[in-house]
């Protein structure tokens, strides 16, 4: 039976703001492993990672709260990898998004091992390319991508031989913020973008067949990172970068299943949830039900008539 292994990453200190630490507590109270177990899977909940901060970075100013964030990043590399290498589904549950940064490198080393390529699909109203070089905050839930695609400038958290993401293998969808410095570094590296216009001119679904087409035709293995401000403000208040204008309840549904479909999805992170700025839970539950459509779940029946 196909297995998914929970991993619980209670990290704030990426976001310049408290309340992403409860993210894990709330989507597991929402019934995440209880919905995965009722659509086939085993499911093993490792409970939440809680890294010693990495002392050795405790001098750095720009970057802020490093050693929490590098700690972070290396117990989600081990975590990610060995879940991932036990042939289970990892399933990062969020905290904020600089764990992406572990998780990322974990699915990375992963890929390298079996001998495909990593490709990370980006669902975020923001594009988290910044470098210590162009950040305007500091704030490392911004700097994700860029760190796995072993951009310059950041300090030494990983081994330098780890595998990097090739930046034209980076497919984001709903971006509807993104710095000046990041919107140049973006263009010039090569990460594929879609924001909102995009979805709307074209639609969810043919965005989706153009990444997973993508995918399919290098016989990847794709990793999806799912911002909770991708969704509109409206139906996913409980998160601290609301942007308005974001993807609707339907579009976000259509893409998850239509990647669940694909049959190339290797890895989940969750994040941004901040349980703290939700509205009597109502984000975590339809993070919650997303996470089941990406998993197999089927909403909708389409009975056929008797004639
Ligand atoms: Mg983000
Ligand atoms: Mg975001």
């Amino acid at each position: 039976m196909a297995s998914v292994t929970l991993i619980g990453a209670p990290i704030e200190e990426g976001s310049g703001r408290r309340g992403c630490s409860m993210g894990p507590t709330a989507l597991r109270i929402a019934g995440i492993d209880s919905v995965l177990q009722s659509l086939g899977f085993t499911v093993h909940d490792s409970g939440d990672l809680k890294p010693e901060p990495a002392a050795e970075f405790a001098a750095e100013a720009t970057l802020k709260h490093l050693p929490v964030v590098a700690a972070y990043t290396r117990a989600l590399d081990a975590a990610t990898f060995a879940a991932a290498e036990a042939g289970s589904v990892p399933i990062i549950l969020g905290g904020d998004h600089a764990l992406s940064m572990g998780s990322v490198s974990g699915m990375a080393r992963h890929a390298e091992k079996v001998g495909r390529p990593l490709f990370v699909l980006w669902l975020d109203a923001h594009a988290d390319f910044n470098t210590p070089a162009t950040t305007p905050s500091g704030n490392m839930h911004g700097m994700p991508v860029a760190f796995f695609c072993g951009q310059p400038g950041f300090p030494a958290i990983l081994p330098e031989d780890r595998p990097k993401v090739a930046p034209a293998r980076v497919y984001q969808i709903g971006i509807r913020s993104v710095d000046e410095a990041e919107r140049r570094e973006i263009a010039t590296h090569g990460v594929k973008v879609f924001d909102m216009r995009a979805l709307d001119e074209n639609g969810a679904a043919a965005t989706v067949r153009e990444v997973l087409a993508a995918v399919e035709a290098e016989n990847g293995l794709l990793h999806v990172s799912f911002d909770l401000d991708f969704l509109d403000p409206d139906i996913g208040p409980g998160v601290g970068t609301t942007v308005p204008g974001g993807a609707t309840f339907r579009e976000a549904h259509l893409i998850m299943e239509m990647l669940c479909d694909s049959g190339c999805v290797a890895s989940l992170d969750i994040v941004e949830l901040n349980p703290f700025l939700d509205d009597r839970g109502r984000s975590a539950r339809v993070l919650v039900e997303l996470a089941a459509s990406l998993f197999g779940r089927r909403i909708l029946d389409r009975p056929t008539r008797s004639a």
